[in-house]
Parts: C-alpha cells; structure tokens; sequence
C-alpha cells in the first residue's frame, strides 16, 4: 500500500529557503551548523555508506551512539537512500543488542568510540557485514568517510508510507519489539507538534532525552527540525548541566522535553529557586504519569508544563495537555491531536462509559503499520478494524479530558479490587521528603496481591514507613494503602529516565 504522497526531505527544504539559519549545535564537541552545513555532512554521510557499506533502499543502518548531531545526521542519510534508520540503546548489554541486531539484520552497525568493544562482538555474534566508528567529531571512520565522499547522489522517490526508522521499544515491559515507523508517522507527528506545542522556524529546542528513544528523537527533536528550528544536542542527561542550559540567557531555549525523573532532578539543583525560565515557552513532561506535585512546583514557579502521553508505535503524540491547563487540569494528559483518533474500551472491545476505566485505543496516520518481523505481536496488537491496543488504562472527564490511569499491566488486584500503582504513588509524592517512589503489588496470602511502596528520600529527609502509611490511609482507600514501604538509594531507570518497576523485588 502507498499513499501516492513522497516524503520530502526536511533539511534539503530549509536548505534551500534559509541556509544560513542555525540548524544544530552538539554541546559536547561545541560544533554547530546551519541548515545549509547540515545538509552537505548528510549527502556526504549518505554517499559514505553507500560507498563503503553498498548501504541501498530497505537496508537497515544501526546507529549504536550517545547523542550527538551525527545521530540525526545519518537518520536524514538514511533517508537519502531509502535505508532504515535503527538508533540502538547504548545502555543494553551484548546479549540484547545481538537479540536485536540478529532480529533486524543490520548491513552496518556505526557506534561511538566508547562503544567499540560491544560493537566488535555483537557484529561477530550477529554477523553483521560491516561496522565503523564515530566519534563526536573527532577522527573516526565516519569523520574519515564524510571527508572522502565524492560523487552525486540520487534520492528515491519515498513514500509517506515507506519506512524510515526501527525503533525497538525499550523494554520496561519485556522483549523488545522493532516498532516501524514511517515517513507518514512521522510527519503527522509533525504537524501535531507544530500546532500543539507550537514549534516554529525560531524555536530554540534542548535534545537531552537519548536519541534511539522515540521521546529524544521525535519529540521534540525531529518536529523542530521540520519547521526549520534550532538544535541543541545535550551528549546525555546531566541534572547540573540542565539547569545551566535553561537559564543560559544567550542560548535562549524556547523548548525541551524530558520524563519526569529528569525534572524532578531540576529540582533538587541548588541554583532552581532562584533560577530564572522566563525566555522558555514551555517545559514538555511525558513519557511517564507525572507527579502531580511535581507539576505543582513547576507551577508555583511560573513555569508552563505541557503534558505529553505517547509510544514509541505511535509516533509519539496521541495526547497533549497544553500547558495553560497544567494546574486547571492536573492528572489529565489533555486531549488527542487533531489527526488521532482515541477510545477507551472493556476487555471485550466496547466502549466504556464516560468516566470508567478501560484500555486506551488508538487510530490514525501516527500509528505504526506494526513491529517488524512480528507477525504474531501485529495481530494481537490490532483489531480487526485497525485500532492499536496501547496497553495503557485510561479514563475521560466530564469535558473529554483523558487520564492515563496506569499500565494495564502495572495494576494489581488486592482483595477484588483494582489498584492503579500511579495513583497511590501520587499520594506518595505529596510528602515532602519523598524524591522518587515507585508502588507494585507483591503477593499476599489473604488479598491476592498487596502494595509494596519502594521509596527514595531527598537528602536530609527524615520519614519513616509508619509515616508513609499513615498519610496513604488518610487520601486512600484501605484496599489501595501499601502494606509495606521500603526505602532505598535509588530506584532502577531505563536509559531514557523511566522507572523499570519489573526490576524491583516482589518478594
Ligand atoms: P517503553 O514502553 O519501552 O517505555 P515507550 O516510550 O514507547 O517505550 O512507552 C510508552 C508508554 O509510556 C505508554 O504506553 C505509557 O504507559 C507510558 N507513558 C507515556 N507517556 C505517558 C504519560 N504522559 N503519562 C503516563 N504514562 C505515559
């Protein structure tokens, strides 16, 4: 199936229109570059891995790297050559990146230097044809090539339809699967940014979430790239680091997006009391249910939130809450963009009533066509009549507002009744000295299953399990209250900042 409609090429666009405007900056390696510099290190890129690697249409590229503007770089080569971009997560062991790298069969797999030895034996596990070293603009084989790159290249003619990346899911719940996402995908995403979060040719965009999740390259990385803006591209997440780029005056940030561990480490900083925001349009937080008192404090300082709910296989954005109803409705991750389509359904496929919980369900042009080589995940995933199965609980308001309620699979059943961990965590949150927390049900003789609290004090709080649960059992039902709550250094995060709940002990 085609759309009959090509994928334009973004950087070729802005190159002809506003060459010399600022394009990126990699903050590591201090490189910036405008449109016009952008697009010839693509060409140059496109005609490296074509020459050195035969890389041609379909085949897959695996990028094994932190961030850097050479990410983006060869996701626009890939374009150039009708391959498919696949941004590795350098956080996974050798075992899992063969997993991958044998499931999608790479013709090359570039990594960063400090990923040399991975790279060496996944290529000789999986046996992948070719691998080459990057490193953030210093000599490298990718350096090397895009210096040696002559000739001429001849784009295919793409179709919206046609795929540009794999993105393998990261995993907080299981195996990973390569979602596919297409030139379609990604342009409704796009435009869903453009209009709801209001990107522009002038926007001034902070990457720091890591570029092989879909949350540091699609929102708002790509988006701003397609409307002609700036950016800049943090190597990895450092809280100290953060809160200097947002209040640098010169830089001027108008935009970032991050989960909310990372914002909830802005706030531990010593400089965010008296940090001045003002030139930020708004900070974007998805990924994961946001603390509600988290986006209190952000409140209270002036700071506009604007709530983001998305996956990987819907590319991304399937709900927004612009940031003027952050506190008028908190919870909420707001309403779909306009080309989504939402429902909430029972376990039989119907529609729930206003107000109850069901799954969320998903249609539109952001949505994958499916996981590839996944032939069974991509029947149970849809209905017959196409909607995604998001796998999330949700609920609407009186006034259509959606509520990400939990994972369907992160609830637990206590004594009949169902707990949703996101909201006793919430309660949680309300006590001062609790920076992180994270609820999941544990076995029980009598109820089935019960809450355990892991919690994560802020330095110098002094709060103890006898406190936890008796602020839970003046917000909460009793059959919601943990049984138990165990304070630790630090809760298990993926490489994008999530809490991996499957990682904490239940017994
Ligand atoms: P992974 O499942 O590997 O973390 P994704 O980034 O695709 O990879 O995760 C999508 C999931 O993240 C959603 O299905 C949902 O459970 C969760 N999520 C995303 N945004 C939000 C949000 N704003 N509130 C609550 N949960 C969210």
């Amino acid at each position: 199936m085609t759309t009959g409609i090509t994928a334009e090429d973004w950087i070729a666009h802005h190159t002809l229109t506003t060459p010399h405007a600022p394009a990126a900056h990699d903050l590591a390696s201090n490189r910036r570059f405008t449109y016009a510099q952008l697009d010839d290190r693509i060409t140059r890129a496109a005609l490296w891995l074509k020459g050195a690697f035969g890389v041609g249409r379909g085949d897959r590229v695996a990028v094994l790297s932190m961030n850097d503007t050479d990410v983006f770089e060869l996701q626009f080569a890939c374009q150039r050559l009708g391959a498919i971009f696949m941004p590795l997560n350098w956080r996974l062991a050798v075992p899992e990146l063969e997993f991958i790298a044998r499931d999608s069969e790479p013709v090359v797999l570039v990594h960063g230097t400090e990923f040399a030895d991975a790279a060496r034996d996944v290529q000789k596990l999986a046996s992948i044809p070719h691998v080459a070293s990057l490193a953030n603009g210093k000599p490298s084989d990718y350096e090397a090539g895009l210096a040696a790159a002559r000739g001429t290249l001849e784009p295919p003619a793409l179709d919206l339809d046609d795929t540009w990346t794999i993105m393998y899911t990261s995993g907080t719940t299981g195996r990973p699967k390569g979602a596919q996402i297409t030139y379609r995908m990604a342009f409704f995403n796009c435009v869903h940014c453009s209009i709801g979060v209001g990107l522009t040719s002038k926007s001034r965009n902070l990457v720091f979430l890591p570029t092989f999740h879909t949350g540091g390259l699609n929102v708002y990385g790509n988006p701003t790239f397609h409307t002609g803006g700036f950016n800049v591209v943090m190597r990895a997440f450092d809280p100290a680091q953060f809160l200097a780029l947002l209040t640098d005056k010169e830089l001027a940030l108008t935009h970032a997006l991050g989960v909310p561990t990372n914002f909830l480490m802005l706030t531990q900083q010593p400089g965010f009391a008296a940090a001045d925001f003002s030139h930020l349009q708004h900070l974007g937080i998805g990924g994961a249910a946001a603390p509600l008192a988290l986006i209190e404090t952000f409140g209270r300082k002036g700071v506009p939130m604007q709530q983001l709910w998305g996956m990987t296989e819907t590319g991304p954005l399937g709900l927004l809450l612009t940031s003027d109803k952050a506190l008028s409705k908190i919870g909420s991750s707001g309403l779909p963009p306009l080309y989504v389509r939402l429902k909430i359904c029972d376990p039989d496929g119907n529609e729930v009533k206003r107000g109850e919980t069901g799954e969320l369900m998903i249609k539109g042009p952001n949505v994958t066509p499916g996981y590839w080589n996944r032939p069974e995940a991509n029947r149970t995933s849809f209905t017959a009549d196409g909607w995604f199965h998001t796998g999330d609980a949700a609920r609407q308001d009186e006034d259509g507002y959606y509520y990400i309620v939990d994972r369907w699979k992160d609830m637990f059943i206590s004594g009949g009744e169902n707990v949703y961990p996101v909201e006793v965590e919430n309660v949680i949150y309300q006590l001062d000295g609790v920076l992180e927390n994270a609820v999941v049900g544990v076995p029980h003789e009598k109820w089935g299953e019960v809450g355990r609290a892991y919690v994560v004090l802020k330095p110098g709080a002094n709060l103890d399990e006898g406190a936890v649960l008796d602020h839970c059992g003046t917000q909460l039902a009793r059959y919601k209250v943990p049984k138990e709550v165990r304070f630790i250094a630090e809760l298990p995060h993926n490489a994008t900042g999530k809490i991996l709940k499957h990682q904490l002990p239940r017994t």
